[in-house]
């Protein structure tokens, strides 16, 4: 079987990338969400395995020592990680999979994977707009909003290391286009909308 994509989608924090994502994956066929490790406290609401695996700072260390991890980062004070053997499975059985991780393990990864990976970021249409999500969304203190604000300057400045960019306007709008992105993206292996092998027979 031919192995699934690879969609690396980065995004400063409070864009929108969750909503999007979510949406994505409750509407698409054949497309999961690598659940990454870290060591953030879970938000009201968050679950076990299914937003993120949270583990200790020993837990970890221990994983980076068995070189277990395909990328990882330090983002805004806590540690986060992607598995390469729940990547390699994932794809391997034909899902195209989804790494949110940001602008360090990105890079990785490109490093690691060039164009075997699909480089997405996910822009705000302003620092105003993206300050008002943050203190919209009510999960964090205003200092740490301050730091991701911060950080956002920062990011926006990888955009060039992205093969698309879309701008989370309206959640709609940009659900559409990264839709249109994954399917584009399927039709180069010869695969059908929803991900299957295509069958032609003459
Ligand atoms: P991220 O995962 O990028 O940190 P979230 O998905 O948690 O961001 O979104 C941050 C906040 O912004 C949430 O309260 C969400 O409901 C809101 N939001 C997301 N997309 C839009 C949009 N296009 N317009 C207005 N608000 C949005
Ligand atoms: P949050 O704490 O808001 O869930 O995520 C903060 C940032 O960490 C986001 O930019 C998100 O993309 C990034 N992130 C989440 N998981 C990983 C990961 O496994 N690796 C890296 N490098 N970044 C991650």
């Amino acid at each position: 079987m031919e192995n699934g994509n690879l969609f690396i989608i980065s995004a400063p924090s409070g864009t929108g990338k969750t909503t999007i994502l979510k949406k994505i994956i409750a509407e698409m066929a054949n497309v999961a969400f690598s659940v990454s490790h870290t060591t953030r406290a879970p938000r009201p609401g968050e679950q076990e395995g299914v937003d993120y695996f949270f583990i200790d700072k020993d837990m970890f260390a221990d994983m980076r020592q068995q070189d277990l991890f395909l990328e990882w980062a330090e983002v805004h004070g806590n540690l986060y990680g992607t598995s390469s053997r729940a990547v390699a499975d994932a794809t391997e059985q034909g899902l195209d999979l989804i790494l949110d991780i940001d602008v360090q393990g990105a890079r990785q990864v490109r490093k690691k994977l060039g164009a075997k990976g699909v480089f997405i970021f996910i822009a705000p249409p302003s620092l105003e707009e993206l300050a008002s999500r943050l203190a919209g969304r009510s999960t964090e203190t205003e200092a740490v909003i301050a730091t991701r604000l911060q950080n956002a300057k920062q990011e926006m400045k990888s955009i060039t290391q992205y093969d698309y960019i879309i701008v989370n306007d309206t959640i709609a709008e940009a659900v559409e286009i990264l839709k249109s992105v994954i399917i584009a993206e399927r039709s180069r292996k010869r695969r059908d909308l929803s991900g299957a092998p295509l069958k032609l027979v003459f």
